[in-house]
C-alpha cells in the first residue's frame, strides 16, 4: 500500500450526444419521477421521524423533490452515542483500511454514482451540469484521494532523532471524542469533505448539513455506505442548528468542529465552545471556513479583455454563491471603457433557465431568504446616488429564485456593496485614477474584514511583486492574472484568514493535521 500522488479526476464535458449526458439525463428523469423520503442516518439506520419538510428545486419552486424530517434533540443524542460507540473499532483499524473506504468511495463516485450525485446537486442546489460535475464529482473525488495520500505522508513522517539506546517515535492518534461537521449548501464536495476528512484520520462524526443541501447529502451517505464505511462513523442529522449546538457543545466528549458557513455563525459557535471549555476532556479543535469579500484589482498594464472575462466568470459562475466569488473590483480609469464594453457584451449572451436545459449559465439562488437578501442589496444600490447599474439589476421569484447577474459601478470605494459579503451574483466595481495605484492597493487591503481570495491583473513583474507584498494578508488564496475562484484540490489548497476562517486549507495535509492528536513515545532499550 503505497499511494502515488493522485491525478485530479477529469471533468467530463457533457457534450450533446455524449454517454455522460445520456446517463445524466436519465438520472434527472428518474429523480424527478419519484419524490424521495430523505432519511437521517444514525448508526447506519435510516431515521424518518420529526417535522416533515418538503424539498424543492430552487429554480422550480412548485415542484417537490421529496421530504426530510427535521430532527429532534433525541437524534442528536443518538448520533453522538453512535459516533462514540463506533470510535474504538474505527480508530484501531490500520489507516490503510480507513483510506481504502474513501478511495473506494471516489471510484464509485467516478463510476456508478456519478450521474446520481450530479443529478441530486443540479436539482437540489440549482447547478448546471458543468458546475455540478466540477463540484460534486471531480472535487469530491479529489478530496477523498488527495486526503488519503496526504495522510500516508503524515503517517510516514517520523521526524525525531533517536540517540543510541533510545527509541523516540510519534503515534498519530485520532482526537479523543467525536467531531461535529457543520456544512454549507454551496458545495456538495465541501459538505462531503467536512465529515470525511476527520473520519479518515480515525475520528467519528456527527454531521449537520444545511437544510438546502439535504437532497444531495443523502446520496453522499449512500455512497459512503456502498464504499463500506462502518455504521456510526458518520451520522447525518437534520435537527435545528441551535439545538444541535446546545447538546454537542455541552458534551464532555466534544473534540472538534469542522465548519463551513457564515462568519457570524462561526463566531457564535466559537463563543459557545469557549464558554464550555472547562467541561471538555481536551481543547476542541476548531476549524472553519467562513465568509469572503473577494477582490480583483487590475493594474493599468493589465489586459482589459482578460480582466473582463475573469470578472464575469469569477463573479457570476455558480450564481456568485461561492466564498471565493469576485465581488469587488478595482479597475484603472484607462482600462475601464474597454473592460465595461466587453463585460456588458458578454453578459448579454448568458442564458437563464432550469438546470435541465444544459448550457444555461444563470441558475437560481438557493432559497427565498438568499433571494430577498440579494434583491435587497440591489434595491439599495438602485436608491444610492453614488451607484450606477452597469448591467442586470432584475430579479424574479415567481417560478424560481432567479437574480440577474448584476454589475454595479460605485464612486465610493467603501460603499455597502464594496464591503459586505452578498453571496450572490452581484459585482461592484470602483474605477480609480491610474496614478493612484498604491493608494488602491491600500484600499483593497483595508476595505473589508475578510481575507479569503483575491486576484491581481498586471503584466509588469515589478508591479505583481509589489501587489503581492502589499496584499500579503488580504487573501489566503492569491491569484495572479487569474480569477479568484476555482481552486483545485492538490493544486491550490483553499482557505483564508482574518474574518474568512482559520485558514486550515481544505484538502491538504494542514487540514488533516487538525484531526490528529500525536502521542510521543520514548523507549529505552
Ligand atoms: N473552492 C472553491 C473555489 O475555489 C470555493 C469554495 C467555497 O465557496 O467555499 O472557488
Amino acid at each position: 500500500f503505497n499511494l502515488a500522488i493522485p491525478a485530479n479526476e477529469p471533468v467530463l464535458a457533457y457534450a450533446p450526444g455524449s454517454p455522460e449526458r445520456k446517463a445524466l439525463k436519465q438520472a434527472l428523469q428518474e429523480a424527478k419521477a419519484k419524490q424521495r423520503e430523505l432519511p437521517a442516518f444514525i448508526n447506519g439506520e435510516r431515521v424518518l421521524d420529526g417535522e416533515k419538510v418538503s424539498v424543492h428545486p430552487p429554480h422550480e419552486r412548485s415542484f417537490t423533490l421529496g421530504h426530510f424530517y427535521r430532527g429532534t434533540q433525541d437524534h442528536v443524542h443518538r448520533a453522538i452515542d453512535a459516533a462514540l460507540a463506533a470510535k474504538p473499532a474505527w480508530e484501531s483499524l490500520p489507516w490503510q483500511q480507513r483510506a481504502a473506504v474513501f478511495l473506494r468511495a471516489a471510484d464509485l463516485l467516478a463510476g456508478p454514482f456519478r450521474a446520481r450525485m450530479n443529478a441530486a446537486t443540479m436539482l437540489g442546489q440549482s447547478k448546471n451540469a458543468y458546475q455540478a460535475e466540477i463540484d460534486s464529482v471531480a472535487e469530491m473525488c479529489d478530496f477523498f484521494r488527495f486526503n488519503a495520500y496526504f495522510l500516508q505522508e503524515i503517517y510516514r513522517e517520523q521526524p525525531l532523532h533517536s540517540p543510541d539506546g533510545i527509541w523516540n517515535r510519534l503515534e498519530y492518534r485520532a482526537l479523543e471524542g467525536f467531531v461535529l461537521a457543520i456544512t454549507p449548501f454551496n458545495f456538495t464536495s465541501i459538505a462531503a469533505n467536512l465529515p470525511a476528512a476527520p473520519a479518515l484520520c480515525g475520528n467519528t462524526v456527527v454531521w449537520k448539513p444545511a437544510e438546502t443541501q439535504i437532497y444531495s447529502a443523502v446520496v453522499i451517505m449512500e455512497l459512503f455506505e456502498a464504499a463500506g464505511l462502518p455504521k456510526g462513523v458518520i451520522n447525518l442529522i437534520y435537527t435545528d442548528g441551535p439545538e444541535v449546538g446546545d447538546i454537542v457543545f455541552k458534551h464532555r466528549d466534544f473534540a472538534g468542529l469542522h465548519f463551513t458557513g457564515s462568519t457570524k455563525v462561526f463566531q457564535q459557535l466559537w463563543k459557545e465552545i469557549g464558554n464550555n471549555v472547562g467541561h471538555y476532556r481536551s481543547y476542541p479543535r476548531i476549524v472553519g471556513e467562513t465568509g469572503g469579500k473577494d477582490f480583483l484589482v487590475a493594474h493599468p498594464s493589465a489586459d482589459a479583455v482578460e480582466v473582463a472575462v475573469a470578472l464575469l466568470r469569477g463573479a457570476f459562475e455558480y450564481q456568485g454563491q461561492k466564498c471565493s466569488a469576485a465581488s469587488r473590483a478595482y479597475v484603472p480609469a484607462s482600462l475601464w471603457a474597454a473592460v465595461r464594453e466587453r463585460l456588458v457584451a458578454d453578459m448579454k449572451t448568458l442564458r437563464s433557465g432550469t438546470v435541465e436545459d444544459f448550457g444555461n449559465f444563470i441558475n437560481a439562488v438557493i432559497d427565498e431568504r438568499a433571494f430577498d437578501r440579494i434583491a435587497g442589496y440591489i434595491d439599495g444600490a438602485k436608491a444610492d446616488d453614488a451607484v450606477e447599474i452597469v448591467a442586470g439589476g432584475g430579479y424574479d421569484k415567481s417560478e424560481g429564485f432567479f437574480i440577474e447577474p448584476t454589475v454595479l459601478l460605485t464612486t465610493d470605494p467603501r460603499s455597502k456593496t464594496m464591503v459586505e459579503e452578498i453571496f450572490g451574483p452581484v459585482l461592484t466595481i470602483y474605477v480609480y485614477e491610474d496614478a493612484q495605484w498604491e493608494e488602491t492597493l491600500e484600499l483593497v487591503d483595508t476595505t473589508s474584514p475578510y481575507a479569503l481570495t483575491g486576484a491581481v491583473f498586471a503584466t509588469d513583474r515589478a508591479v505583481i511583486e509589489q501587489a503581492s507584498r502589499a496584499l500579503r494578508n488580504a487573501a489566503g488564496n492569491f491569484y495572479v492574472n487569474d480569477k479568484p475562484t476555482g481552486a483545485v484540490v492538490g493544486q491550490q489548497p483553499f482557505g483564508g484568514a482574518r474574518a474568512s476562517g482559520t485558514n486550515d486549507k481544505a484538502g491538504s495535509a494542514i487540514n488533516l493535521q487538525r484531526w490528529i492528536s500525536p502521542r510521543l513515545i520514548k523507549e529505552n532499550f
